[in-house]
């Protein structure tokens, strides 16, 4: 059985000696040693400031709502994206208003922000969707110019750095998952990413019930995480190099079998990238379902990721069009991706989508272009 991903373990010894700490200083959690250790080293890899560790990435983008003060508003998101970036903003109680990504980097398309602000926009939710970066310079020049705050859902950026600087650093917050499921992880967690110094300060207090010691100052949540989840993310960070290394090993190879026979996102320049995800596009949904079930005669599994398009979640409270959004999300798919998947394997996975794409008549149009 071949997974779309899989965890990264660390030595279990390594994990052990992290546990022993926990034993001696009988602290398992509430801002423990490890988790604190795990903060200043995420810090110093990741090259930002005022940085939250937290109990996972949905709550992340909570704590990053109510922290910039967005009541009752709408936010402009992206419906190309994993369900959690639109339900946070309905949690929240705000208006998710959907518009259309770009269709080489299946970000937000910043030309077509300015058409849906309104008097009661409040923010913009954008994703770096698979590690890929939004057109960050761009999106905060509308929001300059309308008053409004930016969160990055940057579930799949740890890691990247672009124009020469962590792609965490830009916006008002940035949000992470540490996952089991993503490039770095914690088993379940997440982080917040904060420009301004008074705004970190209110997530100090909010993630841990809104009190410090007998002063009561914010409604706080109890979004906290446990030395177990930071000796995790801590045995895990020493390997997160080799993490990457192998992942690019296995898009490198993809890269060269697959090429002709799907599309790939645009390459970015400055950019430096995690190979979070390996999305391919196929010519039609047709196709993607073909290849799917072909993987799946194999116990090899893809997955439709995005799919479906946020902005067709059945309890919305209004219509939107996104066209280029639906029409990606109908074709894209995400093949095996992870450290230890071996060339053998990465081989047998393109040779599978390559006969499957063969067989049928429409296949000598990618390949043509
Ligand atoms: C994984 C993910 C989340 C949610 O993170 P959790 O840590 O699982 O809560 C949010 N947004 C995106 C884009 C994700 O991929």
């Amino acid at each position: 059985m071949i997974n779309v991903t899989k965890s990264f373990l660390p030595p279990i010894e390594e994990y052990e000696e992290y546990l022993k700490k926990i034993w001696d200083k009988v602290y398992l959690t509430n801002q423990g040693p490890l988790l604190r250790e795990l903060e200043t080293k995420l810090k110093q890899f990741l090259n930002v400031e005022n940085f939250h560790v937290v109990t996972n990435g949905t709550v992340a983008l909570q704590l990053a709502i109510n922290a910039l003060d967005i009541t009752d508003g709408e936010i402009i998101t992206t419906p190309f994206s994993f369900v959690a970036t639109t339900t946070t903003i309905m949690w929240e109680r705000c208006t998710p208003v959907f518009v259309d990504i770009e269709p080489d980097n299946f970000c937000i398309d910043p030309e077509k922000i300015e058409a849906a602000i309104t008097d009661n926009t409040k923010a913009i939710l954008a994703v770096h969707v698979f590690g890929y970066p939004c057109d960050v310079d761009k999106i905060q020049e509308i929001a300059d110019r309308h008053n409004l705050k930016v969160i990055y859902d940057a579930a799949h950026a740890f890691a990247v750095t672009y124009n020469g600087k962590s792609l965490l650093s830009y916006g008002d917050i940035s949000t992470c998952s540490f996952h089991a499921t993503k490039v770095f992880h914690t088993v379940e967690g997440g982080a917040c990413i904060v420009k301004d110094k008074y705004v970190s300060d209110k997530i100090e207090l909010t993630k841990r019930f809104g009190f410090n010691v007998d002063d009561y100052q914010e409604v706080g949540i109890n979004a906290k995480n446990s030395e177990f989840h930071a000796a995790m993310g801590l045995a895990n960070l020493k390997y997160i190099k080799e993490v990457i290394e192998e992942r690019k090993r296995v898009t490198d190879l993809y890269d060269e079998l697959l090429k002709g026979f799907v599309q790939r996102p645009k390459n970015v320049d400055n950019l430096e990238y995690n190979y979070a995800y390996y999305p391919v596009i196929f010519n039609s949904e047709r196709d993607l379902l073909d290849v799917i079930n072909s993987l799946k005669k194999e116990e090899i599994s893809a997955r439709r990721y995005f799919y479906p398009s946020l902005n067709k979640l059945p309890y919305l409270k209004a219509q939107y069009d996104c066209p280029i959004s639906e029409d990606i999300s109908s074709r894209i798919a995400c093949l095996p991706l992870y450290p230890d998947l071996s060339n053998e394997d990465v081989i047998l996975i393109c040779n599978i989508v390559k006969k499957t794409l063969r067989e049928k008549e429409d296949y000598c149009l990618t390949k043509n272009k």
